[in-house]
């Protein structure tokens, strides 16, 4: 990214990796919504410029810098890529996506704010590779955001899915959506799904999905009692009404989307009585060692497109456009 508005395919020198550093060669980079968010500006405003988009990266290690210690030169890895301080009780337990210092951070993390891996190569600290030998690059790469926040809004919500006969329902089946809806099936939850797009209803219900409608046709699927967990990974305004309108008392509302939408919490008001509402941020390093665990055990299948890094702005247009199944990987 350039600047504002603007990512580019630039050539920059190979980077070389400092002490405690891997270099990697990539093999996959996978694409977010939120890539398009921060390419619109939002939280890039604060951030320095350039910096090379990818916060969802599968690589192979290339070189190891002074002092690396259990890692090998051809070993595939995944990147942990949410940046912390390093130094906080988060950071110390892996948590680098709830550091104590997020408020004040330079960036939100690598290919957010500091160099990721929509490029050939990639440098990055060696605590935040995980081994992903043996898994599909392109599949393994979608693992790193999509599959890792989508992990960590379900396991937030293992309580109220641990209810008899628990429903969930998961607003916006894209990038994140459809592997949520293959891990809430992995749990034995029922799913409704709920998407604007028909096809991305076809892909849920090939996910798993128990039930897939429009937004028009959710409340006449959903039990009157209401759905135990809601996910929105929209974050419109629609979905979150959508979401609250679908709520069971005591449920959970878990908002992973950022799509604008906003809600007033008071009391009594819109929500149920005993509902609990989290805005989960992407996912831990043990997690995402367990979301990959999950894959090698074969019931995650992340659906892919993938596209040359050099046509990255039609992978960004595509998705813009919702013309996009599941998750664009680009392959450099
Ligand atoms: P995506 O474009 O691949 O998927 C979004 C899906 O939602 C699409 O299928 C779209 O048709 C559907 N949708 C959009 N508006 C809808 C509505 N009003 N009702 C129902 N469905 C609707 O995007 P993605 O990469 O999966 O990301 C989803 C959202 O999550 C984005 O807002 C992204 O910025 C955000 N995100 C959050 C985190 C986090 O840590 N909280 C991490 C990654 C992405
Ligand atoms: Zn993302
Ligand atoms: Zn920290």
């Amino acid at each position: 990214m350039t600047a504002p508005g603007s990512a580019e395919l630039v050539e920059v020198r190979a980077p070389d990796p400092g002490p405690g550093q891997v270099r990697l060669d990539v093999l996959a980079a996978g694409v977010c919504h939120s890539d398009l968010a921060v390419l619109d500006g939002g939280a890039a405003a604060t951030w320095t410029l350039p910096f090379t988009l990818g916060h969802e990266t599968c690589g192979r290690v290339a070189e190891l810098g002074e002092g690396v210690e259990g890692l090998a030169v051809g070993e595939q890895v995944v990147v942990h890529a949410p940046y912390g301080c390093g130094d906080c009780p988060r950071c110390a337990t892996g948590r680098t996506n709830y550091c104590d210092r997020r408020a004040s951070l330079p960036a939100a993390g690598l290919g957010l704010g500091l160099d990721g891996g929509m490029a050939e190569a990639m440098v990055v600290d060696a605590t935040r590779v995980v081994s992903a030998e043996g898994l599909d690059p392109v599949a393994a790469a979608t693992l790193t955001d999509a599959g890792l926040t989508s992990f960590h809004a379900v396991q937030g919500s293992r309580e109220a899915l641990a209810e008899p006969d628990a429903l969930a329902v998961v607003i916006g089946v894209g990038g994140l959506g459809h592997l949520a809806i293959g891990l809430l099936r992995g749990l034995g939850t029922t799913v409704v799904a709920v998407d604007t797009r028909e096809e991305a209803l076809v892909l849920a219900r090939e996910c798993g999905a128990d039930v897939a409608v429009l937004p028009a046709g959710a409340r006449g699927v959903v039990p009157a009692r209401g759905a135990d967990v809601v996910f929105d990974f929209a974050g419109a305004q629609s979905s979150l009404d959508l979401a609250v309108a679908l709520l069971r008392t005591a449920g959970d509302l878990v908002v992973v989307g950022s799509g604008g939408g906003s809600l007033t919490v008071s009391k009594p008001g819109v929500l149920p009585s005993g509902a609990a509402v989290r805005v989960p941020f992407w996912g831990s390093r043990p997690e995402l060692e367990a979301v990959v665990g999950v894959a090698r055990g074969g019931s995650l299948t992340p659906r892919t497109t993938t596209y040359p890094l050099a046509d990255a702005d039609r992978a960004f247009a595509q998705l813009r456009a919702g013309r996009l199944l599941g998750r664009a990987v680009l392959v450099p």
